[in-house]
């Protein structure tokens, strides 16, 4: 990596920068940090008052990470990652909130960043080579790499209940919790949504309130998290290896450092089977969809994964008919993001809890009461844990154009992406895990790392030899993308109607968004493309850029 030390770190007030980082997050505070550290100037940009990303935002309830802390965390400092301490296995949001207030004050990434700022609009003038960023507020700021750390759940899925405005008690999102402490003890609440947020938030407060309506319309499969405190011996032997940890889950496809296996169900035999799922279900987690290798590409091993946790959440519901419309059945295991719990099943065994059905009747607000079908029910207060417009929503919200013509109407028909990191036709556009990537399909912090080290050595590749834009080659990206689609068509995903497919979002191009060919696989496609000098992209020397000042080429 070339040495960019002596070029002056940037003025706070200095609208005309090398990069723009939008997002204050895992994502956003790394590239910050990368960049800084090769000695571009860069400015960040969050709409937050503060650091966190997804971990500032949703301060619900129970909100905790479900890939142990060890591991979703950064890998870049090894000093960082021996000197922070988790309390948990699964950290809690204010814990993982320290870690990034920590990780900033440690690398001094705050002077970087204008916080409480949004940007709303983005625009690539070929001519001079630069992207001119909008803010909400009014003011522009200039760069030549702008680079989208916007987060692929970030951007809550609307709540669009014609009727919510009647009910006069308050509505909290789970994404966007107040700041202080909300306090429902003893009080009447309604959850709606039973996705990994909904989980948490009723598992938690189900210990408190009064009453709890469990406002249902598709049922999920969850594990177990068997969550614990930190055990410090284990966290000593873990960081004693920990470079080593970090490689192994950089050699899986998941991105977790666990050891992958090629067993099918299929080719198990029943009490084979029944060990090894009991086995997984014990560790808990996501690795339990790993247990066989065939889980999500045959329906007939689904099925018997399906069955196993059906008869969980049957063994551990006490009320026959509860239990029986808690079981999932409508989608493939797995195909919907798999819920990790503490105890979720279990709440359903609280007089205080009660599981509704609204798949059918929907719901409708009064003005101090939920109606689903002919039922009232009295609540001083609701929950949305309705989810996201997953992926693409954040980037969509900016209003993004290249020489006149907009992502929104490139994307029209779904997002399209070279490796998920650049779009053609958008020159200088950088986006961290952004769609057709494996993103949210892997330890995504894993994924951060990763994409940003790829931008960033290509950023240095770009500022060496003398070039002003690159830009991703329509049929490489028709290639690329075909790719993702083969790779998912021949595996169970597809069929759900999940927020992967953009299906929880009316009007939303239905497109699997996720490149499943594993993180390993995708590392070695982006590190083949730097080694093999950029396949698939093209390349403007600054000497074709007709205003761009001489002076930077510092090659
Ligand atoms: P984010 O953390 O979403 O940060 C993006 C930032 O960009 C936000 O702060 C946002 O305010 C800002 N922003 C967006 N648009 C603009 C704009 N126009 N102007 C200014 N600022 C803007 N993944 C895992 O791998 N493991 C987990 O256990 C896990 N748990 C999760 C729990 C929850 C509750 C949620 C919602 C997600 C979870 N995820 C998990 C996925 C999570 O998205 C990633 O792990 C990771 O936090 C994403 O980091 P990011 O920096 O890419 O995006
Ligand atoms: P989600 O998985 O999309 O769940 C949203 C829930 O709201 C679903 O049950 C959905 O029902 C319901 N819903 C949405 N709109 C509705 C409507 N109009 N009427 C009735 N029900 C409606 O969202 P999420 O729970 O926020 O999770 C999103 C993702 O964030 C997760 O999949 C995960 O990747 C991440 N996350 C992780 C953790 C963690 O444990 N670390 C915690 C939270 C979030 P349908 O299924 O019927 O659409």
């Amino acid at each position: 990596m070339m040495d960019y030390a002596g070029i002056p770190a940037p003025d706070a007030d200095d609208l005309e920068m090398d990069a723009i980082v939008i997002g204050a997050g895992f994502a956003g505070l790394y590239a910050v940090h990368r960049l800084h550290s090769m000695g571009l100037s860069v400015l960040g940009i969050e709409k937050a008052i503060g650091v966190g990303g997804v971990w500032y935002w949703n301060r619900y309830p129970g909100a905790r990470c479900d890939i142990p802390s060890l591991e979703y965390s950064y890998s870049f400092s090894e000093e960082l990652q021996q000197e922070w301490s988790w309390k948990e296995r699964y950290a809690a949001q204010p814990e993982i909130l320290d870690y990034l207030n920590h990780v900033a004050d440690r690398f001094d990434l705050r002077r970087h960043f204008r916080f409480s700022t949004t940007v709303k609009a983005a625009s690539w003038d070929s001519a001079d080579a630069r992207w001119t960023v909008d803010l909400e507020a009014g003011g522009q700021c200039r760069c030549k790499y702008l680079i989208l750390a916007v987060g692929g759940l970030s951007t809550p899925k609307a709540v669009d209940f014609p009727t919510l405005d009647t009910f006069e008690g308050p509505v909290y999102h789970t994404s966007h919790w107040p700041q202080q402490e909300v306090d429902f003890a003893g009080r009447r609440v309604a959850v709606l949504g039973t996705g990994s947020s909904g989980l948490q938030t009723i598992t938690t407060i189900a210990k408190s309130v009064g009453q709890l309506y469990v406002l249902q319309r598709t049922p999920p499969f969850s594990v177990p998290a068997w969550n614990r405190p930190t055990d410090p011996d284990e966290e000593k032997a873990y960081k004693s290896r920990y470079r080593e940890m970090r490689d192994k889950a950089r050699s899986t496809s998941s991105g977790f450092a666990v050891d992958e296996t090629s067993l099918l169900a299929l080719s198990s035999s029943e009490d084979q089977r029944r060990e090894r799922f009991e086995k997984s279900w014990q560790v808990g987690g996501l690795p339990f969809g790993g247990a066989f290798a065939d889980l999500l590409v045959s329906q007939e091993a689904n099925d018997l994964a399906a069955d196993f946790l059906r008869a969980k959440i049957a063994s551990i519901v006490e009320d026959p008919d509860t239990a029986r419309r808690l079981l999932p059945t409508s989608y493939p295991f797995g195909a919907k993001r798999m819920c990790v719990d503490t105890g979720y099943f279990e709440v359903f065994n609280q007089d205080n809890v009660e599981l509704v059905d609204i798949a059918r009747d929907g719901v409708e607000f009064t003005r101090d009461a939920i109606r689903v079908g002919d039922r009232d029910l009295p609540v001083d207060a609701v929950i949305m844990a309705t989810g996201f417009d997953a992926i693409t929503g954040s980037i969509l919200k900016i209003r993004i154009s290249a020489d006149g013509e907009s992502l929104s109407d490139a994307w029209a028909q779904g997002p399209q992406t070279l490796l998920g990191v650049m779009t053609a036709g958008f020159p200088n556009l950088f986006l961290v895990t952004g769609p057709a990537s494996p993103s949210v399909l892997s330890n995504m912090v894993v994924s951060i790392e990763q994409h940003v080290d790829w931008i960033a050595e290509t950023l240095d590749h770009m500022e060496r030899g003398g070039i002003a834009a690159i830009a991703a080659q329509p049929q490489a990206q028709r290639e690329w993308m075909a790719h993702v689609a083969e790779i998912a068509d021949a595996t169970l995903f597809p069929r759900a109607d999940s927020w992967y497919v953009g299906a929880n979002i009316p009007g939303k191009p239905r497109q699997f968004m996720v490149y499943l060919g594993g993180v390993k696989a995708y590392a070695d496609k982006c590190a083949e493309i730097i080694r093999e000098g950029y396949p698939g992209f093209d390349f403007t020397p600054i000497a074709t850029v007709s205003d761009v000042d001489r002076s930077e080429q510092r090659a």
